[in-house]
């Protein structure tokens, strides 16, 4: 990997992030959306991101769609969520939050399990809400719950909703491609993810990969004309085309992302280095002083939480600055209840470029005169993990 290059910096954020030459390249010339050639190279994107899955998948087939990430959790919860149904929503963050804020918007009914940020969920509680709640049809659950790294316990919530006889739907947004996901292990009807993510391609469109039978019965749910995931997928299956303008480029510098993800030895090549980075963020920021928020039991490889230090000379937007004019952005905290950063693992870079990272977070702190990079003692990672 190269240097560090203040005037483009490495994203260390989860989406958009750094991603190869190759695939930035791969935008470089105009596709005629209803032309062959456009033709096949959605149809190979359909097809790679469904042998991501592990295991048989056969039933499986993947829909995308055009928008950001949120627009696809939109379209699911509209296409696979009936008028009639209700969703329970096990919380940890905000990303679960924000399926809560859908499903009122989409006037559907839901409940929220909430635990609070950073807090573990289980299959046990799950079971008991679902025993409690005869109307809840679905479980929606959040797979690497970005807000805070974590990553949740998918095999236990999704048994724990088979065998309440519900169905489960995953976003699985900053985890797909990187973590495996085997619907014989996790029974589910539809999972989301976006092409800015794991699969390392750029912002523009999202895409479900759902159960075939799922798709079926979700004819006729959606009360949106754009965000209806059967509709595109029946109509793509039928004339290979998407119904409205796709993103060409980025659609085409996806399928180059795509071919890349195969060569790194797909979901486990790429979750291999994504870990390998994780590693060697969090042992070099851990020897500057750092605290994390998670206990490493919960740590996904994709992004890691650090809480902000105590010294009344650390500043993050100071600290931001820093980082940026070493040629790294990273990303601002997003828990409620204490002062954090947070750090990506995930894009093209490797554990070189995490040693860079933790340097350039030492070299940020002698230059704000931050002598001691601990959190002060209410914010300490045993504190937390007791609330
Ligand atoms: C990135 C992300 C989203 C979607 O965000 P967009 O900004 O709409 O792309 C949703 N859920 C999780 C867990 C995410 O990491």
């Amino acid at each position: 990997m190269t240097r560090a290059d203040p005037s483009a910096p490495y994203l260390l954020t989860p989406g958009p992030l750094t991603t190869a030459p190759s695939v930035r390249q791969a935008m470089l010339r105009d596709w005629g959306s209803r032309d062959e050639a456009f033709i096949a190279l959605t149809q190979e994107m359909r097809t790679r991101l469904v042998a991501m899955l592990e295991g048989a998948h056969e039933d499986y087939d993947c829909v995308p769609m055009q928008g950001s990430g949120t627009f696809s959790i939109e379209a699911m919860l509209n296409s696979f969520i009936p008028s009639h149904g209700k969703a329970l929503i096990p919380s940890n963050g905000a990303y679960a939050r924000r399926i809560a804020k859908v499903m009122a918007c989409l006037g559907r009914d839901s409940t929220v399990l909430e635990k609070g940020d950073g807090q573990p969920l289980c299959g046990a509680e799950i079971a008991e809400a679902l025993a409690r709640d005869p109307a809840i049809t679905h479980v929606v659950a959040v797979h690497c719950e970005t807000s805070s790294g974590m990553l949740n316990p998918l095999h236990a919530m999704a048994s724990a909703t088979r065998q309440a006889g519900r169905r489960f739907l995953i976003d699985s947004m900053s985890a797909f491609g990187a973590l495996p996901l085997s619907p014989a292990d996790v029974p589910f009807d539809a999972v989301v993810s976006s092409a800015n993510k794991c699969i390392e391609g750029v912002p523009g469109f999202a895409f479900i990969v759902a159960r075939k039978g799922a798709l079926e019965e979700a004819r006729g749910n959606s009360r949106s004309l754009s965000l209806d995931v059967h509709d595109q997928w029946s109509h793509m299956n039928r004339t290979g085309q998407w119904r409205f303008t796709p993103p060409t480029q980025c659609i085409a510098a996806f399928v180059e992302a795509l071919r890349l993800h195969e060569a790194e030895g797909g979901v486990a090549g790429r979750g291999a280095r994504y870990a390998r980075n994780r590693d060697v963020l969090v042992a070099g920021m851990r020897d500057a002083g750092f605290v994390t928020l998670l206990d490493d039991h919960w740590q996904s490889p994709v992004i890691v939480t650090f809480l902000c230090p105590a010294d009344a000379a650390f500043e993050f937007d100071r600290f931001y600055e820093r980082m940026k004019a070493r040629g790294f952005v990273i990303y601002p905290g997003k828990q409620t209840a204490v002062e954090s950063f947070r750090i990506g693992c995930i894009g093209d870079l490797d554990e070189d470029v995490m040693r860079q990272v933790v340097a350039a977070a030492r070299a940020s702190l002698e230059d704000m005169g931050v002598a001691n990079a601990a959190p002060s003692l209410v914010q300490s990672s045993a504190e937390v993990s007791q609330r």
